[in-house]
């Protein structure tokens, strides 16, 4: 497989930098260097704002059939191309192949997805007091959209901003991942295929604060989308609100799973093993802290420890491994400090915890138990292959444990009593419960956090209109 090198795509070409800044892509397997990808400078910017302002009415005004038709057109390029691309994915971003060509997939039913619903973005009639005037709710595209999107899922989180703003008629100018750029950019190649207008979409990567510190407040940009660490979150809404644009923010998360005493409990360990090692953990919504009635405890761990102990970590190009590297270094070093803490502070290390061998980013699916409130790994998000196990004798106690921290992204929950089921959608402070499965990310159902996880939704009808003003016209 040739991994390609990755250029700017802005007003309908692909281009290098204009003073011609580079920046190495590296394999996360061996740490070797595979490609090259372009740095945008201010230059670069300019030139995207102005293609994406130019290109917002004739966009705009196509109307939502044509862009639909469009939109289909490139999903079904996408589905062309998969297998080619989920090789490019793997060799820079480390999943294995079968997590690729999923993700692609699934990409390519979120365009479809949004190009439908971009059909459907009516307003209302409000019938007046005066039956002589007519009020009409009208939703227009709010304009040119800032989207910084980040590295794990490098296709889906890109094409979850993407296909809802085209949809909704704004043009964009991208922030892709640099750590991972060239599946991004097949994405975006697979909508100009498809005819996407110049200037519509433009796709740029760069040193991210200078990228984000620019394009946020010029007056071009009329709405963020911003998909990251909360940290990052919080600077981009703030300077975001300083310039009074609309936002949308997806932030981390440090997901609980509550397993009840009648819940099934092979059933609860097949589907939070399967939802925790995914993509090597590196997952907003990856369940982290498991919440387990103590009568069930040791029956669910040793289940749990089970299907760990299966995963086979490896070059996610090779057929059989399940699990690849951390997609860059600073994961596996981040992995080392939360064991290390933890251990320290009295934790019992049951499984992994450690780097494997001496080349690339592995590292060994991990299980904590006994783990002391203070240590850090219980504030800060793992993002990577790390479960905590944690027994509970209450349900009043599990739910004080699943709302403890500002994060409410993700929750799970196993139980089979309708009053515990009930209950649970009420208390968990979560902006996406799934009970009793895996039930989270199709592009029909919102898609988004509360507390510190974020706000906005990257999903369902909340995610087109989220691209869209809502404005006022009555008619006397
Ligand atoms: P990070 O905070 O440095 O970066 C996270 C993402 O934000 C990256 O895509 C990066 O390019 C971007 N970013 C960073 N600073 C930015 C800025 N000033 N302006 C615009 N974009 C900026 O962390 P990292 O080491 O790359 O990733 C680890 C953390 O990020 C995790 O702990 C996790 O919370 C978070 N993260 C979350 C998601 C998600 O799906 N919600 C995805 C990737 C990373």
């Amino acid at each position: 497989m040739t991994y390609p090198d990755t250029a700017l795509f802005i007003d309908g070409a692909w281009r290098p930098a204009i003073d011609g800044a580079r920046q190495d892509v590296v394999n996360p397997v061996h740490g070797g260097v595979i490609g090259q990808l372009a740095l945008a400078g201010r230059a670069d910017l300019d030139l995207a704002l102005a293609a994406a302002a130019r290109a917002f009415p004739a966009w705009r005004d196509l109307g939502p059939m044509a862009r639909s038709d469009l939109m289909r057109r490139a999903a079904g390029l996408l589905r062309d191309r998969a297998e080619q691309v989920a090789a490019t994915m793997t060799a820079e971003q480390g999943k294995p192949l079968a997590e690729a060509r999923a993700e692609i997939l699934a990409a390519a039913g979120t365009i479809e997805w949004f190009a439908e619903e971009g059909r459907r973005a009516y307003g209302r009639i409000v019938p007046g007091r005066d039956p002589r005037v007519m009020q009409q709710v009208i939703k227009t595209p709010v304009g040119p959209v800032a989207a910084f999107t980040p590295w794990n899922f490098p296709i889906n989180q890109a094409t979850r901003k993407i296909a809802a703003a085209l949809a909704a008629g704004c043009t964009m100018i991208v922030k892709g991942p640099e750590e991972a750029p060239a599946s991004c950019a097949a994405l975006v190649a697979a909508l100009a295929d498809a005819g996407l207008p110049a200037g519509v979409l433009n796709l740029v990567y760069g040193v991210p604060s200078e990228i984000s510190a620019y394009l946020i407040p010029h007056p071009t940009i009329r709405k963020i989308s911003f998909t990251g660490s909360t940290d990052v979150g919080k600077q981009l809404a703030s300077l975001a609100g300083l310039h009074m644009k609309r936002v949308t923010m997806e932030l981390g998360g440090h997901a609980p799973a509550i397993v009840m005493d009648d819940a099934d409990i092979e059933q609860a360990a097949t589907v939070l093993a399967a939802a925790k090692f995914r993509n090597a953990g590196q997952v907003c919504i990856a369940p982290t802290r498991l919440l387990l009635h103590e009568s069930i405890y040791d029956r669910f761990r040793d289940s749990f420890l089970e299907r760990a102990q299966r995963i086979v970590v490896g070059d996610g190009a090779e057929p059989g491994t399940t699990m690849g590297p951390l997609a860059n270094a600073r994961r596996v070093e981040h992995m080392e400090a939360l064991v290390a803490d933890a251990v320290d502070r009295g934790a019992r290390l049951t499984l992994g915890g450690h780097r494997i061998g001496n080349a690339g980013n592995f590292f060994a699916p991990t299980v904590l138990e006994d783990i002391p409130h203070d240590a850090l790994v219980m504030t800060t998000e793992p993002f990577g292959p790390m479960a905590l196990l944690a027994p509970f004798s209450r349900y009043e106690d599990a739910v004080a444990e699943a709302n403890r921290l500002p994060y409410g992204l993700a929750a799970y929950a196993f139980a089979t009593r309708q009053s515990t089921i009930g209950a649970l959608s009420r208390d968990i402070e979560a902006g996406m419960l799934s009970i009793n499965h895996q039930g989270l990310g199709s592009p029909e159902l919102p898609f988004g956090g509360i507390k510190d996880s974020g706000y906005g939704s990257e999903g369902g009808s909340e995610a087109l209109e989220a691209y869209l003003d809502t404005r006022l016209v009555t008619v006397a």
